[in-house]
Formats: structure tokens, sequence, C-alpha cells
């Protein structure tokens, strides 16, 4: 696609909305849906026009490869509304950057930018009144990108089709989560697929993730997969230690996402005069500042609950317990970070895109 081609959409609006029915203070994460999707699909080495169409079941043939193949990658997002009923997306090039370093990495097409911010920028004005004023409230925004092409043949599908879904949500409160430390699953390797944000990761860690359930943890920390001596992610999300006064965080490498919420969250300590040092971080270390008292906060970043402050962690069946901080770094981050989303606070940055 040329670059001052302008795409056209293709708009078929819902007769009626099933907005009346929705519970807006009881919404479990990502389970209801709007009334309208986007697909745009990609066959004979192009993009056709993109759809919003009422939301609705897709009819797929059983040897499409996504099923076979696993070629799926997708995005995670969230629109907010200010106070002037005005709806704002965070650093949405971010996401379409990394959609399309996933897309290469899984040996699928890239999007442009044009499908990918006109189109959810389009879908998200149509389905306004789903996204919710009030801190907490937002509309979390499902880009993916499946294969679709016929065949049970071991190589790249031919045909794709990307949507976008929007789901509205609540505030993600996850009450303590005491977590375990991988000493054996991996959650990517070197020269592998953790840096994309693709289906299969996913799928790679729910099992090791029911076995640190059953143990009484909620989340697996995930190391390194050739020592597993350092600390790299926390479930689905980027992880930061506190020691003293200083934030601790892994640098991004082929094992480990680069996570918007990560980078914002550099940033905005940088701002407050935090000291953030980017480096790998040990376990070794991890304990020893945990028993000399100076570790004070572990937390993980991620878009769907900002931030999310772990209570202890397990290592070699001992458990470690972090102390209980009056004012944690972490409140106070995610807090500074949503009054930026939320238009409650300047956006020194220009991250935030008035839709
Ligand atoms: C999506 C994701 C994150 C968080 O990225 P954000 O852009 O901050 O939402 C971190 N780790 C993994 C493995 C992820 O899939």
């Amino acid at each position: 696609m040329s670059e001052n081609q302008t795409q056209s959409f293709i708009i078929n609006r819902a007769a009626t909305s099933k907005i009346e029915n929705i519970d807006f203070e009881n919404l479990p994460f990502g389970s209801v849906f709007t009334d309208h999707m986007l697909y745009c699909d990609y066959k004979s080495g192009e993009w056709g026009t993109p759809v919003i169409k009422p939301y609705e079941p897709l009819t797929m043939d059983p040897s499409s490869r996504v099923f076979h193949y696993g070629q799926a990658i997708f995005e995670g997002m969230k629109a907010y509304k200010d106070e002037n009923d005005d709806v704002w997306l965070f650093r949405p090039d971010q996401n379409l950057t990394r959609f399309n370093k996933s897309a290469v990495r899984l040996a699928m097409p890239e999007i442009p930018e044009e499908v990918f911010i006109e189109g959810l920028k389009q879908l998200i004005n149509i389905d306004k009144a789903w996204v919710k004023k009030g801190k907490g409230n937002s509309l979390y925004l499902r880009p993916f990108m499946i294969a679709t092409g016929h065949g049970v043949i071991a190589a790249p599908s031919g045909q794709y089709r990307f949507m976008i879904i929007l789901s509205p949500s609540k505030a993600y409160y996850q009450g303590d989560v005491k977590v375990l430390i991988a000493e054996h699953y991996s959650r990517a390797a070197n020269g592998g697929i953790g840096a994309a944000k693709a289906a299969a990761n996913y799928s790679a860690q729910f099992y090791p993730t029911l076995l640190a359930n059953k143990q009484g943890y909620q989340q697996v920390i995930w190391t390194d997969d050739a020592t597993h001596t350092k600390l790299e992610e926390a479930g689905t999300m980027n992880i930061f230690f506190r020691i003293n006064d200083t934030l601790y965080t892994a640098p991004t490498s082929e094992r480990i996402l680069d996570g918007v919420t990560r980078k914002s969250i550099i940033d905005l300590a940088k701002r407050e005069n935090i000291t953030v040092e980017v480096r790998p971080v040990l376990v070794d270390e991890i304990i020893e500042a945990s028993k000399n008292g100076s570790l004070k906060e572990i937390f993980g970043a991620g878009t769907a609950a900002v931030i999310n402050p772990i209570t202890g962690f397990s290592y070699q069946d001992t458990y470690y317990e972090l102390p209980r901080q009056d004012n944690p770094m972490a409140l106070d981050l995610k807090n500074k970070l949503t009054d930026i989303q939320y238009k409650l606070a300047e956006d020194t940055f220009g991250w935030t895109i008035k839709i």
C-alpha cells in the first residue's frame, strides 16, 4: 500500500445495541464484547478493504492453518474516556510497531498503519458508548491476526485475517499475588518467539502456571531458560524490583516482551527522580536483598492490570514474604500513569492520542 493512499472502510452498523443488557458494574475481564468488530483479509500478497460489522462468530475451514500450526498474534491496549467524554488511546504507535515485529517473527504479513490505527479509531468511535467514564473503567482493545489459508501443509499461510474486537473492563484487582520462581519450565528461549506477542507463548505457560496454582501461587516468575538464574517476567507482565529506593528491571531481549507499560514506567520513574537500573536481575541478589531487608517491593507491569504488586515469592521451597509498605512506589507510579491515561494529569510525554 502506498504512503498516501487513503484507506476506505466498509461500515455495516448493527440494527440494535446490546448495551442495555450489560451490567457494567459486574464485568468479568475480557468476556463481554461490544456491538461491532473489524476485520481485514490478506490474500494474493495484499490487504483488502477493512470491514466494520456487527460482532458475530466466524465460519472457518477446519484445515485453516491457525488451528494446526499456530500462526496467531495479538495486541492488548485500552481506550479511556475523560471527563469531557473524549476518548483517548495510549501510545498506539508502540502497539502497531510491536504487532508488526510479531508478524515478521511468525512469518505473517505486516499490517498497514491505516488499517491498525485508523481501524481502531473508527471502530471505537462507533462503539463509543461502551467506553465508560471514571478511573478504572476502560475499553480493552484486542487487535489480532490469524492464518486463514486452507490445508494441513506445514508452511506459512498465504491468507490471513486481521481483526479488532473490543471489551469493556473495570479496574483489575487481583488481591494478594504470591509468585513461584521458575526453576525448570521456561516461557521463552533465545532464538524463540518470546519477544513476539504470539498466542503460543501463552499456551506454553498455562501448564507450569497451573502447577504453581496447585501449590498456592498465582503466577510464575519466569527465569532465563539457559541458567534459571535471571528474573525476567512475572506471568504475562514485565517485572520490577525495588531495592532500597532504586528500581531494577531486566533489559528486553529475545526472551522478554517489550511492554508499553514497562517502558512508560521507566520514563515516569526517571521523571520523578527515581533511580532506575535496566540490567539483568539475579535470583541470588533478590534473595540476599530479601534477607537483609533492602528488598522493598516487587511488581508486575502490563496493560490489563497496569501494575500488580507481588506480596511474596518462593524459590527452592523457601517462601520469602515482602514487607508491607506505607507508601508503596508501585501504587504511586500506578496512580501517576493512570492519571495521564485518564487525562487527569498533564501528559508531558505526548503519550495520549485523542480519537
Ligand atoms: C503483553 C505482555 C506484557 C505487557 O505488555 P504491555 O504492552 O505493557 O501490555 C508483558 N509480558 C508479556 C509476556 C506480554 O505478553
